[in-house]
């Protein structure tokens, strides 16, 4: 069966990727979403800024215009955000909305399917499923995963973090959130020489999703995650009874591995797999929102041509090397991420902060969110990470 398009992994990209199309010229191609998964229930919930409306505005749980960070060495301060709005939105929502959306669109066909290989040839792109073979003018890619999350024979080059963190939505008998103000990162838990906070997103007064998240390079037991969550809740909410209503468990790629964007000649890989998200964070939401709008935008001018071509890369070549270098701090443990982070929001006004984190910063501004952290540990790091790289062009 020939689809103009097959957007293989309905998740976050490839359901913004459908739901951008069927809002552009190209809303009468027929298009085909695959993904194993009916997506019908809420496995993550995301956490972004944002200046002014976003696309999904209507379906958001809340929107905050300040935000709690809770540093190191006694450092709290409540952020005001400027122009940006802090944004929570389920992943249900965002999927029960683009779906809502595609229905008027008789264009837009689904598989639900394990997908078993997707190839190219100069012309057409295949995939094949345990439901049937399709083929594509194009295939966007969403379900590739990356080596430094597949495990395995990570190539000695790349440096490897792992943000993983496991959430509870908590409800309460009587009032315990502020929900004027969320907590975004709260650095006061026991680091035990990692990265480790924990952030509270209320959604009411009795309710809000408390997420435990750590930076390193192996997950922990199960149990562990459930001691940090219940030791925060004990500690620092002052939450003596309960309820859990919902459980979320997330591992994001925080790696400087390469990645590909067009590994074949149809084939165009998005989201995660694109290299959209920014190895010092773990945040992709809105990077994937910008850099499909480009891509539809490419394609709808000229079909034929790759829509990644004449692009510039989704994260600028200067924002990878900060975080290269941010990765390296951590990996070889030159500096304790709680007080980089604390440095960063002592510092700056939080705008900055988020202006530097979505690439909007020139290079006189960088400096100076640069300058913020401790100087030797990073400059070591930018040393050790500029003769990596040097090392491996030479290599190949
Ligand atoms: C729990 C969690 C919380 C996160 N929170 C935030 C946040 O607050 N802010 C932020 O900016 N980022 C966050 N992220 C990072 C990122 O935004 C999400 O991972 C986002 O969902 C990435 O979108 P994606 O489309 O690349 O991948 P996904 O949304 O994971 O979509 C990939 C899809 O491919 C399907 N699939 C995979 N393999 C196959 C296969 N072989 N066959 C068929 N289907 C397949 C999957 O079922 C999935 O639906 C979070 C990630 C996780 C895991």
């Amino acid at each position: 069966l020939h689809f103009d398009i097959v957007i293989t992994g309905g998740g976050m990209a490839g359901l913004s990727l459908a739901w951008r199309l069927s809002r552009s010229p190209l809303r009468d191609k027929k298009i085909l979403l695959i993904d194993r998964e009916p997506k019908d229930r809420n496995d993550r919930t995301w956490g972004f800024w944002e200046a002014g409306e976003g696309p999904f505005e209507s379906v958001l749980s809340r929107q905050w215009s300040s935000v709690w960070f809770h540093g190191s060495g006694g450092f709290s301060a409540k952020l005001g955000l400027g122009p940006y709005r802090y944004k929570l939105l389920r992943g249900i929502d965002f999927y029960r909305f683009v779906r809502a959306e595609l229905a008027a669109c008789p264009s837009v066909e689904y598989c639900c399917s394990p997908i078993l290989s997707i190839t190219s040839s100069a012309s057409v792109a295949t995939v094949t499923t345990e439901k049937g073979v399709f083929t594509a003018d194009w295939c966007f890619d969403s379900t590739y995963l990356l080596q430094a999350v597949r495990g395995g024979d990570i190539s000695s080059h790349s440096q490897n973090l792992l943000q993983h963190f496991k959430g509870w939505v908590i409800r309460t008998k009587e009032p315990a959130f502020d929900t004027e103000t969320p907590v975004m990162m709260d650095f006061r838990i026991p680091q035990l020489g990692e990265c480790r906070f924990v952030y509270v997103l209320p959604y009411s007064a009795t309710e809000a999703l408390v997420e435990f998240t750590l930076f390193t390079e192996a997950l922990l037991e199960e149990s562990a995650y459930r001691q940090g969550l219940m030791d925060y809740i004990r500690n620092f909410t002052g939450i003596r009874e309960f309820e859990i209503v919902e459980e979320e468990f997330g591992i994001i790629p925080m790696t400087d591995e390469k990645t590909y964007e067009q590994p074949s000649p149809r084939v165009i890989r998005i989201g995660t797999a694109g290299g959209y998200t920014r190895a010092s964070t773990g945040y992709t939401f809105t990077r994937t929102q910008k850099r499909l709008q480009q891509l539809v935008a490419n394609l709808s001018r000229n079909w034929e041509k790759p829509p990644v071509e004449g692009l510039p890369a989704p994260i600028p070549l200067r924002f990878r090397f900060y975080d290269q270098v941010f990765l390296n701090v951590f990996l070889q443990k030159r500096y304790a991420a709680a007080p980089v982070f604390t440095d960063l929001y002592r510092k700056n006004p939080a705008e900055r902060i988020f202006r530097f984190l979505d690439e909007e910063t020139g290079f006189p501004e960088d400096l100076r969110v640069l300058y913020s952290v401790a100087i030797w540990p990073f400059t070591v790091a930018a040393g050790a990470v500029l003769l990596r790289n040097i090392s491996e062009k030479f290599k190949r």
